[in-house]
């Protein structure tokens, strides 16, 4: 390319998820010829987003400080864990108001094809948790009810087995394949008040 600034975008740009070459040059292409104030307005705005929101450090959800709200919020019932994976998944449960526990949030599902193990997960942080929170009892496995939440879910559980712990997955209720971010409601709320205790196939 010719011109270094545009090459430079186009590169920032298509490091992003789901952003290809071609898609970061028609954004770079559309950005030269809008008005200055609406890339101003983006790289305001993105600067904004890192300035204000983070994942709270325990359980993976957005925060504005170190810990999110429900994290601070000392009238949670800190027996109730429950697994989620991603933080859409919270504010979807949070909607139901059928929960009152605290979350983990694991950031993705087990997914070979996409080249996600445990490891790219906030498992290890989700034990670290199993260990150091002495009020909990029951951990339930909100995952979604595809092929890769359940495997998360199946993969969590067997980690577990040997801990005292009361592990329970959302019924079912929720289509298989559906996500729990775009869940119906009530759905959600039936389908976590009706959880089902859970094993460990293997
Ligand atoms: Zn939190």
């Amino acid at each position: 390319m010719l011109f270094p600034a545009l090459e430079n975008v186009v590169r920032l740009l298509s490091s992003l998820p789901g952003i290809g070459q071609r898609s970061a040059l028609r954004i770079a292409f559309h950005l030269i010829r809008s008005e200055n104030e609406k890339a101003n307005d983006i790289s305001e705005a993105i600067t904004r987003l890192k300035g204000e929101v983070r994942f709270c450090s325990r359980c993976g959800s957005l925060a504005d400080q170190d810990l999110c709200s429900i994290c601070r919020d000392s009238r949670r019932d800190r027996s109730v864990l429950c697994v989620v994976e991603e933080p859409g998944d919270v504010y979807a449960i949070e909607k139901t108001g059928e929960f009152g526990g605290s979350y983990h949030v694991l950031m993705g599902a087990i997914s070979p094809l996409d080249g996600i193990g445990p490891g790219d997960l906030r498992i290890k942080e989700l034990l670290g948790r199993v260990q150091d929170e002495p009020d909990l009892k029951e951990l339930l496995l909100a995952t979604n009810p595809t092929l890769e939440g359940d495997a998360t879910a199946e993969y969590i559980a067997s980690l577990l087995k040997d801990a005292k712990l009361h592990i329970t997955r959302i019924s079912h209720g929720i289509p298989t394949g559906a996500s729990i971010e775009y869940a119906e409601k009530t759905t959600l709320a039936r389908s976590i008040k009706l959880r089902q205790d859970f094993k460990a196939q293997a």
